[in-house]
């Protein structure tokens, strides 16, 4: 099989493990313009940013004709002390999706395996392509969560990584303490698994498990935050790893030197020193996600619990014509065609859009 692909004579090159490479498909921004729209498709945090945070920001700002601290020092320092952990366990990037392809970079190549969930983050496929590894796509069980027993069978001697997304982006499902430690027994101690905790702040459910606590005794463990959900960062792309040194190290390795901007490093900093203030909000969320949650079950959907800042509903074949509804009403959701649709919890008005189109839908279609 050729390393290369492209017709001869015809421009550069190209690798051919980029043919039929899924593209990244970002949740579709409110039309302009058009009648009061929420956007309800990128799981973004619908409050803006701190006056603390944004003070920081627009300082760094006005330096930006310099590098940033190559190593992120300050913010380093920062979540070490949060997490309790040794700075050498913490390594950054640009957003955790960074930090991700950087993990599958260091680990898998040609001919090795990465085993996710599907349907899971959207991500994943993408960044394992690129790396030339192969995915192996492990099914969602009947209630859409990870199905541990079948992942674990499907390693092999080829697999190099496993990712773990906990809860579990579109379904916002979870896996509980026991049934993760159970799984971890069972990897073997040369595979990497690294659990994607985008979601870590919205959980209430006491049986999902910290990564940061499982981590400590399992060298092949890797924890991914971010600052893109709860903190409400994703235009400033910061994300971490916190991982033991080996793994750090190799993230550090693999970055894109000076790839989070000051601007990024300082509001992170800023962020974490405002933790409570944002905690808040993300408790108002939680709360607002309870109410659409129990709002549509009682208009007859299943609804999967979420524990994420999103819900999900399983549509099927309905699915293009729901999304098609919801943005005629004022809200943009994520389709996934022939699937289901994903519903980010934003601004209270939005919600009830969301919830009242929902209803409207349920009494015609079902
Ligand atoms: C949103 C999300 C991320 C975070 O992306 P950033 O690159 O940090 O903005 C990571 N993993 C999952 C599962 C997500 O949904």
């Amino acid at each position: 099989m050729s390393e290369t692909s492209g017709t001869s004579g015809t421009g550069p090159r190209l690798r051919a493990v980029l043919d039929g490479i899924p593209t990244y498909k970002p949740g579709r921004p409110a039309a302009a313009g058009g009648p009061v729209a929420y956007k309800l498709s990128s799981n973004e945090n619908p409050y803006p940013p701190l006056p603390g945070v944004m003070e920081r920001a627009l300082a760094a700002a006005a330096a930006f004709n310099r590098y940033p601290d190559m190593g992120c020092g300050e913010l380093v320092a920062e979540l070490a002390e949060r997490f309790g952990v040794p700075a050498s366990h913490v390594a950054t990037g640009t957003g955790s999706v960074g930090v991700a392809q950087q993990l599958v970079q260091a680990t898998a190549g040609p001919g090795d395996e990465v085993i996710y969930a599907w349907r899971s983050f959207e991500a994943y496929p993408i960044i394992t392509q690129v790396s030339g590894a192969t995915s192996v796509q492990v099914p969602l069980t009947e209630g859409d969560v990870h199905d541990l027993d079948a992942m674990a069978k499907a390693i092999t001697d080829r697999t190099r990584l496993i990712f773990v997304c906990n809860p579990n982006n579109p379904t916002g499902t979870v896996v509980r303490r026991a049934e993760l430690e159970r799984f971890l027994d069972r990897v073997p101690s040369d595979v990497l698994v690294v659990l994607d905790e985008a979601y870590k702040e919205f959980i209430r459910d006491p049986e999902v498990p910290d990564g940061c606590a499982i981590y400590r005794d399992r060298p092949n463990v890797a924890v991914l935050r971010t600052f893109s959900k709860a903190y409400g960062l994703a235009g400033l792309r910061v994300g971490f790893a916190i991982a033991h040194e080996p793994v750090a190290a190799a993230l550090r390795k693999t970055a894109v030197p000076f790839g989070v901007s000051q601007v990024a490093q300082d509001a992170a900093v800023a962020s974490l020193r405002a933790e409570d203030e944002l905690l808040g909000r993300v408790g108002s969320l939680v709360c607002e996600r309870t109410r659409v949650h129990e709002g549509l079950a009682g208009q007859g959907w299943t609804v999967p619990e979420s524990q994420a800042n999103f819900v999900w509903l399983r549509l099927g074949e309905r699915t293009a014509d729901f999304a098609a509804a919801c943005e005629r009403a004022g809200v943009v959701v994520r389709p996934f065609p022939g699937e289901g649709v994903r519903v980010t919890i934003g601004e209270t008005e939005g919600n009830d859009i969301f919830l009242r189109t929902a209803e409207a839908f349920r009494k015609e279609r079902y």
